[in-house]
């Protein structure tokens, strides 16, 4: 069974611009009948417990950050403002936009964007994820020159931290770009802290279960489920008392297989043939993901990232009521795997503003999670195939 909302991506009900009287009532009771209409069907755990409203925080480049702006944001009723910090943004920038953010009373996050550098890549292309054992990637990037035997082909420009001089490096690199920081700040978001895409080779963005996945290792591998737990570890020790919360990426989906693999029915062809989504990579998902919520208390954020995941698709549950599916896989797959169900108000949801940022924002406060954050900055999540010598 399908059992996932499908949210249709246009129609009256979730239109912002220009609203009518009659269009903005639809607009309040859109989410609440989207509820409703659900509960007749089947409810994943939490989804009913929705009244507190999460926190509102929008996520954008640094650049974007004018006390202007801020004054808008107060009154779009977000109460925090989390910041991309990268190589571009020296200390004086640092400071003017901590004077910007806390001069109107908002918090101040900082957003790390970890495994995807361009610059580590170039720098050290053998830290690269690579693409797994699958060849599915390659219907996205057709003629790509086939690896030879002492070869093996990575995900540019991701570098994630599940080699042990990766982790090093990124370690190096957050500690770097926290001393530009002035105090005042109230917490750090560290996104993309598992594999890389397409990590098992079948081509979905969201495949993040697998290193190295039956290909040769080009540098040290880091044994074991808890890279992450162990780099918030590290992290947490180089940021004094602030919140460091971790941002996570649910996997491929069931309506990711192939039609052969779900009874005939046609799906979003993310998977390719392969049928990683209910092999492999749920119960490895959930041994991480456990490995990071054991270990830390606190928020994990939750990326929902509709166009960047190519999760568009309205009749497979795609447009900007995604955000509804990835909360569901987390409710569907961690119970089922021997993992622990997660509170919805631990998870702080990343979508994007896609001019229907309103109905998002609805959503994720019906699903009961702590906070909403919404992407005014590009949360890049592609690749591209680069093969490299594996000696
Ligand atoms: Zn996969």
């Amino acid at each position: 069974m399908h059992w996932l909302p499908q949210i249709a991506e246009s129609g009256p009900a979730v239109s912002v611009a220009g609203l009518s009287p009659g269009r903005s009532l639809r607009l309040l009771l859109f989410p609440a009948m989207f509820v409703a209409s659900f509960a007749a069907q089947q409810l994943p755990p939490g989804l009913e417990q929705a009244n507190r409203k999460p926190v509102q925080i929008v996520l954008v480049e640094p650049d974007a950050v004018t006390s202007a702006a801020v004054s808008e944001w107060k009154k779009d009723g977000f109460n925090a403002v989390a910041v991309v910090l990268d190589e571009r943004t020296g200390e004086a920038a640092c400071r003017e936009i901590t004077r910007k953010v806390s001069g109107d009373g908002l918090d101040l996050y900082w957003w790390i964007e970890v495994a995807r550098n361009p610059n580590l890549a170039a720098a050290h292309p053998g830290w690269m994820a690579s693409l797994g054992m699958h060849e599915d990637w390659r219907k996205n990037f057709p003629g790509f020159p086939q690896a030879n035997a002492s070869e093996v082909t990575k995900a540019f420009p991701w570098v994630p931290i599940n080699y042990c001089e990766a982790f090093d490096a990124h370690l190096e690199r957050v500690e770097r770009l926290l001393k530009r920081a002035p105090p005042g700040w109230r917490g750090l978001l560290l996104n993309d802290l598992q594999a890389g895409p397409s990590s098992c080779g079948c081509g979905n963005l969201q495949c993040r279960w697998a290193f190295d996945y039956r290909v040769n290792a080009t540098a040290t591998k880091l044994e074991g489920d808890d890279a992450a737990a162990r780099f918030i570890t590290e992290v947490r020790k180089r940021s004094g008392n602030k919140a460091v919360i971790p941002v996570w990426t649910t996997e491929c989906e069931e309506v990711d297989l192939p039609a052969e693999k779900r009874q005939g029915r046609s799906g979003t062809g993310l998977c390719g043939t392969v049928g990683c989504a209910t092999g492999t990579c749920p119960g490895a998902f959930t041994r991480q993901w456990s490995a990071l919520t054991s270990a830390h208390d606190g928020p994990v954020g939750l990326l929902a990232l509709h166009t960047a995941f190519r999760r568009t698709q309205t009749e497979f549950g795609g447009g900007p009521g995604w955000l509804t599916n990835a909360i569901a896989y987390l409710d569907k797959t961690l119970p089922a795997n021997g993992g622990r169900a997660i509170s919805h108000d631990r998870l702080w949801i990343v979508v994007e503003d896609t001019g229907k940022a309103a109905a998002s924002r609805e959503l994720a406060s019906k699903a009961g999670v702590g906070a909403v954050i919404v992407t005014r900055a590009r949360i890049d999540q592609s690749y591209e195939p680069r093969t490299i010598s594996a000696k």
